[in-house]
């Protein structure tokens, strides 16, 4: 297992809609394994193949204690919202806003060995699926923001020298920033 490299927000992988999986090997294994232990080593809530480098259609997550993957993930969400949380995503560092989000969320997709699995849940699991899908397809938690704090987001990630903070290793990183999707930014020590 190793520790990957996180994408930092500017990077075009973020920006690309991923690919399904298609081929459940060893070197899927390797991925689900290396994402799992690096969003352990960053304490994150999840993390989203692209923000390692790779466009395809996996997550892990780990909310609660309760940890796992998906595969080809597809979500069915409540009407209804839950109250807005302050998320903040490991590719853009040292930021948090308040994001509206579905209530009730189930996904469904695979395992790494290709067999069906469903997970629902409400509050952080249900955000968390949120944000990990909207990675898959290129998009950002700050791309959900509106008026004010879409403006200070959009500024705070003009003025940040984030081109510096990539030359970072991840675990550094994740010291002097303290703050990823879920984790202490949700005030929750998973
Ligand atoms: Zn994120």
């Amino acid at each position: 297992m190793a520790i990957l490299n996180i994408r930092i927000i500017g990077d075009p992988v973020l920006r690309t809609v991923a690919d399904p999986v298609t081929e459940f090997g060893p070197e899927l294994a390797k991925l689900v394994a290396d994402m799992t232990e690096t969003m352990e080593d960053v304490e994150g809530a999840g993390l989203a193949a692209p923000q390692v480098g790779v466009s395809l259609r996996v997550f892990t997550y780990r909310i609660g204690g309760v940890e796992g993957h998906i595969i080809n993930p597809v979500l069915e969400n409540s009407e209804d919202f839950q109250p807005d949380q302050v998320e903040g995503c490991l590719s853009i560092p040292g930021l948090g806003f308040p994001v509206r989000r579905y209530r009730h969320t189930r996904v469904t997709g695979v395992d790494l060995h290709g067999n069906p699995v469903a997970v629902e849940g409400e509050a952080m699991l249900a955000r968390c699926f949120q944000h990990e899908t909207d990675h898959l397809d290129g998009i950002l938690y700050t791309d959900r923001l509106e008026g004010d704090d879409r403006k200070a987001a959009l500024r705070a990630i003009r003025n940040a020298n984030y081109d510096a903070i990539t030359e970072q290793t991840t675990s550094k990183r994740a010291k002097s920033v303290g703050t990823s999707f879920g984790g202490s930014s949700f005030g929750i020590n998973p």
